[in-house]
Order: C-alpha cells, then structure tokens, then sequence
C-alpha cells in the first residue's frame, strides 16, 4: 500500500464518519449512537490495517474463508469483528469465539445451529435476524410476518442473544422506495421492541450502505454497513501488497 493509498483511505473513513454524525444530528440522535461496521470484503489485511490505525472500530465480512484467512493475518487487531454475509450451517463452527456478532441469520436452522456451536464452544453468541424486507426470492431472510416468531423461538436458546435486526432492501435507484423499506423496517424493529421475550433485546437495527447510509439512519438504523464508501470500489485482490 502506497502512502498516497493510505491518505485516501483515510480521508474516506473520516468523511464516512463525518456524514454519519451529520445524519445522526439531523435525525436528533447523537452522533455516538450509531456503529459504523466497515464491509472489508475482497480488501487486503493491510489495507484493513490502516483504516483500523485511521479510526475505523468495527469491521464486518462476508464470507467465512475469506475471514479466515484475514484473521491469520490479523488483518481485525484492534477492532471488532463481525459477521454479515450468507453463512452455511457447515460453516458456523469458524465463526464461534472470533466473531463478536452474526448480523446474518437467515434461519431457525441457522440459528439453531449458530447455538449448538455456541454451547460447544462455552458462549453465548449475540445475533441480529436478518429480514427479507423486500420479500425477495432470490435474498434470504425472515418475511416480516415471521421475525417475532423466529425471535422468540431463537431467545429459548440460552447459547444466543437476539440483539435485533439486518436487512438489505432491494437496490432502488428510488429514494422513496428505500426510504419505505428503512421505514418498515423501524417499525418491525419498534413493534418486536415492545414486547417481552427472554433473550431478546432490539438494541440494533442494522441497515444502510454507501448509497444509502444517511437515510438509514434518518430512520432509525444504529449500524450502517459501509463497504465502497470507506475502501473504494471492488475488488481489490486480496494479496495486494
Ligand atoms: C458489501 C456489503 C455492504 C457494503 O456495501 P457498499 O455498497 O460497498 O457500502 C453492506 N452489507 C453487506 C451485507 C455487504 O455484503
């Protein structure tokens, strides 16, 4: 990495962060509310490094490999480290212990598995239920009709902690689209708030990217999901030096 690569990165990350604490303001939140989890996908382990070392907190990754492998090279070290993208049962036993939470799960069996693994390994796994808010068929996720239940459902298991809710709306070039799907998804978040369920606690409501981050939180969102506004666009080989 070049320092001139370095200093762009850095002036993306704390433009991103300046625009969150905009939108926080605006939306009468302070600023420290909102999590900026930064989708390091296909971005190298020094790359990764460097937004830590510029301020970057939390960093959340797609796919476990990939993970993995930028984990070795401790590409996460000062940061937290999360989990958002599609994750296969057979896979979750890599996360558990490394990961602080899943934002991804898309399942009862999911889930369930994400608890056995947990109960192996002697912890308790925060979760978010990730919600089809789209009622896409080619996207995974509860249907907004089955989140409380899968919540409920999901906190009967001691080895999991239900911290709230993700979800990634269709991809609109509409703003009052997104804004329609980030306002439903609020609501849902509210509704599951006001009840009672051992082990689940909507304390996140997940949603935003680059496109799109300050009408999340405009809405409600307490983490934004911020790939290509932070590292630039994709991809970047992962062995890039
Ligand atoms: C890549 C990714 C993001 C960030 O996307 P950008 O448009 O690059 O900000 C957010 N969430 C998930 C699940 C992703 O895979």
């Amino acid at each position: 990495m070049t320092e001139q690569e370095r200093c762009i990165l850095e002036e993306r990350l704390h433009d991103v962060q300046r625009r969150i604490a905009d939108a926080a303001r605006k939306a009468g939140r302070k600023p420290e509310e909102i999590r900026l989890v930064a989708a390091s996908k296909m971005n190298s382990a020094e790359r990764v490094q460097a937004a830590i070392a510029a301020g970057l907190t939390a960093c959340g990754e797609n796919r476990v490999q990939e993970l993995l492998e930028k984990y070795e090279q401790h590409a996460y070290d000062g940061a937290d480290l999360q989990f958002i993208g599609t994750l296969q049962t057979n896979k979750v036993k890599y996360l558990i212990g490394k990961v602080s939470l899943i934002q991804s799960v898309s399942s009862l069996k999911l889930g369930q598995c994400i608890a056995k693994e947990a109960a192996k390994a002697g912890v308790r796994q925060d979760i978010l239920l990730e919600v089809n808010i789209g009622r896409e068929e080619a996207k995974h996720g509860f249907l907004r009709e089955e989140v409380e239940a899968a919540a409920a459902a999901l906190g009967e298991l001691p080895a999991l902690h239900v911290r709230g809710l993700m979800a990634i709306p269709p991809a609109t070039a509409d703003k009052d689209k997104s804004l329609c799907y980030f306002n439903e998804m609020y609501q849902l978040f509210v509704d599951i708030s006001t009840k009672k369920y051992d082990n689940v606690d909507m304390d996140y409501l997940s949603m935003g990217m680059s496109a799109d981050f300050e009408d999340a939180i405009a809405c409600g969102a307490n983490i934004v999901r911020v790939g290509s506004g932070i590292f630039g666009l994709r991809p970047y080989a992962l062995t890039q030096p």
